[in-house]
């Protein structure tokens, strides 16, 4: 069976906003909340990076315990409180693979969380997000591309 991801427009616009922000001049990245059901995901919201820290790092590494925090608060305003389920981040060539660094830390990540998201966002050559490419890893760090759509509607 495969697994079946869900994602808010909510999400897809903060996305896109953080890497328009940066004008993908850098990758940027967060985590993903919702809920999880066997081998179906529900995201219903990601954090993003804070614009004001951004620098001229090219790669992009999660502060753990910083996004943590955004996720708690973020989890917060919901009435069914949403957990992290996953990451995403850009890569600002549109490279639609893992880096060896990425394979790292989405191993360690699903030791972690258990079984979880990891998702690409490729911009265009500006700065719009083209496309969002997710897969759910496995504790192993094995990598299997997910069905995705896009909920029109937030449903807390
Ligand atoms: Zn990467």
């Amino acid at each position: 069976m495969s697994t079946q991801v869900t994602i808010s427009k909510k999400a897809i616009r903060k996305i896109a906003a953080a890497i328009a922000a940066v004008n993908n001049s850098r990758e940027v990245g967060g985590l993903f909340m919702g809920y999880r059901h066997s081998s179906k995901y529900r995201i219903v919201d990601a954090t993003v990076p804070d614009c004001e820290k951004c620098s001229g790092v090219a790669s992009f590494v999660l502060d753990g315990a910083e996004e943590t925090a955004k996720a708690e608060a973020l989890a917060g305003r919901y009435t069914n409180t949403p957990e992290i389920i996953g990451v995403w981040h850009s890569h600002i060539w549109g490279d639609a693979v893992f880096s060896l660094q990425d394979e790292e830390s989405n191993r360690r990540l699903a030791q972690i969380l258990g079984n979880c998201l990891s998702a690409l966002a490729l911009p265009e050559k500006q700065s719009n997000l083209r496309k969002l490419m997710i897969w759910e890893i496995v504790p192993a760090g094995e990598a299997k591309i997910c069905r995705a759509a896009c909920e029109t509607e937030n449903i807390p």
